[in-house]
């Protein structure tokens, strides 16, 4: 039976804690909550450093020294909040809504996971290796994280990940991979009454930015976003430099690389003779995007949720999540599995529905009851 009480105090604990990327203590408070609830219901904990900068990553398994997994379960420990945001921001509940910081992203995802051990029978449980893997820096593409969840993750036959996938009735089989770019402009200064006298980076950037509009393509599914522009330093001067970020997103590596390709021609020929161009990736993370090798998760997933009684659809998603690391390293991987929501980095507004926990939980508890005896 689903402990709605127990859940609701748990989350509001977890939820009271500053806990953003780069507040690594306020991580570590987090990963010592879930370390113990994990410890009493008998799992086989660890706390691993994996970098200054950020919190520790928490490993919880179900067998000691386990050498393969039948699955892992993915979450996240970290918000995209700052310090000091969780006092202004309380948690509240009105009805059916829970609101609060990481509410929807993600720590009910992670209780989920938790209560739906609690609802396993333990005969269940005993024939499965599981292995809970809460890191505390997805929020950042997990860059300091990463490797070390491969090496958990690639002993798996299947990555289960808790996010939400954003609607009751919906897994995620598909996320698109993101790659983020810092670009920077070298022209030469002179007076604004001579323009020829100088080359403008700004004219430049701008032409850069048109160049990269037309990576939104409908067809091919990707988009590009120029977040940051910024140039020049008087109205009366030519402007010496600018720079921008931008992103791409891509459902495959095929499309990564077009637009890579085209990137580093605009790189090499600037409309603006003279301009010069640097480049640099800020961060990368490849598609999520299954073979068909992994089409059998899919289906145990489906059915085991029909079992349950909640029919589901697989869809893609634009967002990206750990999820598109393990099915870059080729493991069959099916995200959404977490409860639903809306508003993720929304300080003000995030929130979880509630009702929307059990069934989740009823579903992911079918799809270990499958794994066991597969
Ligand atoms: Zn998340």
């Amino acid at each position: 039976m689903f402990n709605q009480e127990e859940f609701i105090a748990q989350l509001s604990e977890l939820i009271s804690i500053d806990c953003g990327t780069y507040t690594p203590a306020g991580v570590n408070k987090i990963a010592n909550i879930l370390e113990g609830y994990f410890k009493e219901i008998g799992f086989y904990t660890k706390q691993i450093k994996v970098s200054d900068k950020v919190g520790n990553l928490l490993i919880a398994t179900n067998q000691e020294n386990p050498t393969h997994f039948d699955a892992v379960l993915l979450g996240h420990m970290d918000t995209v909040y700052a310090e000091g945001l969780v006092a202004k921001h309380p948690m509240r509940i009105e009805g059916n809504n829970i609101f609060g910081l990481g509410s929807i992203d993600m720590k009910s995802g992670i209780l989920t996971g938790l209560h739906t051990v609690y609802a396993l029978d333990k005969s269940i449980l005993d024939k499965l290796s599981i292995c809970f893997i809460c890191n505390p820096d997805e929020e950042i593409s997990s860059i300091y994280s990463q490797d070390f969840m491969g090496e958990y993750i690639k002993k798996a036959k299947c990555s289960l990940v808790l996010e939400s996938a954003g609607k009751a009735d919906a897994i995620v089989n598909k996320r698109k991979g993101i790659s983020r770019f810092h670009v920077s402009f070298k022209g030469k200064s002179a007076h604004g009454s001579t323009p020829k006298e100088g080359l403008s980076a700004v004219i430049e950037m701008a032409n850069f930015i048109l160049k990269l509009e037309e990576f939104n393509n409908e067809a091919a599914q990707t988009t590009v976003n120029v977040g940051i522009a910024r140039g020049g330093d008087a109205g009366n001067v030519v402007p010496e430099n600018a720079e921008l970020d931008f992103e791409i997103r891509y459902f495959d590596m095929d499309s990564q690389k077009v637009m890579m390709d085209k990137v580093e021609s605009f790189v090499k020929n600037p409309s603006v003779k003279g301009v010069e161009i640097t480049l640099e990736q800020l961060s990368f993370k490849p598609p999520m995007n299954n073979g068909a090798e992994s089409q059998w998760l899919e289906d145990l997933v489906v059915a085991a949720a029909l079992t349950a009684g909640n029919k589901l659809n697989v869809i893609a998603s634009g967002g990206g999540s750990d999820g598109n690391y393990s099915s870059y390293l080729g493991i069959p991987t099916i995200d959404g599995l977490g409860p639903v929501g809306g508003y993720w980095h929304n300080a003000e507004r995030e929130v979880l529905f509630l009702d929307s926990v059990e069934p989740k939980i009823d579903t992911l508890k079918n799809v270990l009851v499958k794994l066991s005896s597969k």
